[in-house]
């Protein structure tokens, strides 16, 4: 970041020094032909322009729903790299997907020129406009949008993924009514991560950047900084760090003292200036993690019990897989199979971080250190059962597919057209229902042993006709996780769940 080309300093730049080699690239961002954008939507107003690309208000012609429609122009991928970054955003925006502060993509197109990115509007501005505005926050006010932004950092960093650009113009509002959701944007410079490695290249915007990545060897502790910068401009208005050029800047960032001194410092509450502090503390060892500013009392509401830590995502994506009927888990196979590259590549992520041997499958010892490093703490056993839940072959270990199906987020599976490939894969024949034949029939696809099917359909079966068809299909798919596999018996011990789960090794378990 050489001092003699001074961007302004609220703008998001490349704080790389070096510029890349250019290298010849392909000229395409997506493995696959998309149809044509204006074929579906109707590009309106500007929305605004980012670094790489410029969002347009565009309306689907077919429903007159309204969404946002990032165009990146193609002539400004320069190198290889350029190329597989929006890729990467790409895939990291369906990865994140379902936390309910991240814009929602809806899809992406590519032509000649562009790369389209259409996702949920957000037509409530930027939170950095709201801060203009307002000057600065209540307490309680900043402590609400505290809350959303490291529940998006806990979010991101228990898939895998390292936001390094945090800052207010990244954050939207869904509306423009003072009750709106804010909602993360901009995952242009999001990475996967493993933990324990050391990144280098120096990204991010000048206030917001840490310490650590400007001396070049950091890792996702970088974003609870970044956080902690915003909350101290969204109570203060100001920056923490400040100076009239941006080596200035990085250099208060490396060495500078926090002024809690100046207004409206002395009115503000000790809690707040102590969660500030322990944010912005300049050995990434010691600063709090995501989690841990989630608990913080400035943040938690003194009324309600401090949270228990949370599962980490890949922990309850199993346990939630771990608690569904055989058919419900066959039909998630069937559908990861389907899913395109840029939705699943997240996971390929996940799935390269436990598998430390690159063996391509995981074994017990894996997801052992894999959840223990996501910040998970369970008893063998409980390891035990989750393995074998996943482990839809009874292999011993879980492979990409078995995976993929257990760690799926269930908002994949909403979409109708996946649940549609996925009846179809059970209803060989085509009649419109899956019978008992078929059921079986999948069952030794899947190598499982044939028992309970009975139940199944029965329990899937509302109409009582011996076969499922596929509005009933449908019902099951979408029911809320423990699925019927809940409302049988007693079985709240994750244990006895798990133990019939694949017509386990253990059948005399099962009631
Ligand atoms: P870049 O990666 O080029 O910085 P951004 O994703 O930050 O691009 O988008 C640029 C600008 O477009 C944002 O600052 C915002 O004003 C506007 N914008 C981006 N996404 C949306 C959206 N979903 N709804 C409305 N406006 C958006
Ligand atoms: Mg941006």
């Amino acid at each position: 970041m050489s001092s003699n080309e001074t961007p302004p300093p609220q703008s998001t730049v490349p704080l790389s020094q070096s510029s890349p080699v250019p290298t010849k690239p392909s000229n395409t961002v997506l493995p696959y032909q998309t149809p044509k954008l204006r074929d579906h939507y109707t590009l309106g107003k500007k929305l605004g322009q980012g670094q790489f690309g410029t969002t347009y208000l565009c309306t689907h012609k077919q429903t007159s729903e309204l969404y946002a429609c990032k165009s990146i122009p193609k002539r400004k991928l320069l190198c290889r790299e350029d190329y597989e970054d929006v890729w990467r955003e790409i895939q990291i925006m369906h990865h994140l997907s379902e936390h309910p502060n991240v814009v929602r993509i809806k899809g992406t197109y590519e032509d000649g020129m562009f790369v389209h990115i259409v996702m949920e509007l957000c037509g409530g501005g930027e939170l950095f406009d709201r801060i203009i505005q307002k000057g600065h926050f209540s307490e309680r006010e900043a402590a609400k949008l505290i809350k959303t932004i490291v529940g998006v950092v806990e979010a991101c960093h228990s898939l895998g993924v390292m936001h390094r650009d945090l800052k207010p113009e990244n954050f939207l509002f869904d509306t423009p009514a003072d009750d709106a959701h804010l909602k993360a944007t901009d995952f242009g410079l999001s990475v996967f991560y493993k933990p324990g490695e050391a990144f280098s290249d120096v990204v991010g915007s000048p206030y917001y950047v840490a310490p650590e990545v400007l001396l070049k060897h950091y890792g996702p502790e970088v974003d609870v900084w970044s956080a902690g910068v915003i909350l101290y401009i969204l109570l203060s208005g100001v920056p923490p760090f400040w100076a009239e050029t941006e080596s200035g800047i990085f250099k208060q960032i490396l060495r500078g003292k926090l002024d809690f001194v100046s207004d409206p410092w002395p009115s503000i509450s000790n809690s707040a200036k102590d969660l500030i502090r322990k944010m912005l503390e300049r050995d990434p060892k010691k600063r709090l993690s995501a989690h841990e500013v989630l608990c913080h009392p400035w943040i938690v509401d003194d009324r309600v019990a401090p949270d228990r830590p949370l599962d980490s995502a890949v922990l309850s994506r199993l346990k939630q897989f771990s608690a569904m009927n055989k058919l419900k888990k066959m039909a998630l196979r069937v559908i990861a199979e389907k899913l395109s590259e840029e939705e699943i590549g997240g996971l390929k992520e996940l799935f390269r971080m436990i598998d430390t041997d690159n063996s391509g499958s995981i074994t017990f010892e894996e997801l052992k250190e894999g959840l223990k490093r996501v910040g998970s703490n369970l008893m063998e056993s409980e390891i035990k059962d989750l393995m074998d839940a996943a482990d839809i072959d009874n292999s011993g270990t879980i492979d990409y597919g078995e995976f993929l199906a257990a760690t799926l987020h269930l908002n994949k599976m909403e979409r109708e057209e996946n649940l549609i490939a996925a009846f179809s894969y059970f209803d060989k024949d085509g009649s419109g229902y899956i019978t008992i034949d078929e059921l079986q029939h999948a069952c030794k696809e899947f190598g499982l042993g044939d028992v309970e099917l009975e139940e199944i359909i029965k329990e899937t079966d509302q109409d009582n006709d011996g076969r499922i068809d596929y509005g009933e299909f449908a019902a099951m798919m979408r029911k809320g996780d423990g699925g019927m596999g809940r409302n049988r018996t007693m079985r709240s011990n994750l244990n006895f769940n798990l133990a019939d789960a694949f017509g386990g090794k253990d059948p005399s378990a099962a009631i």
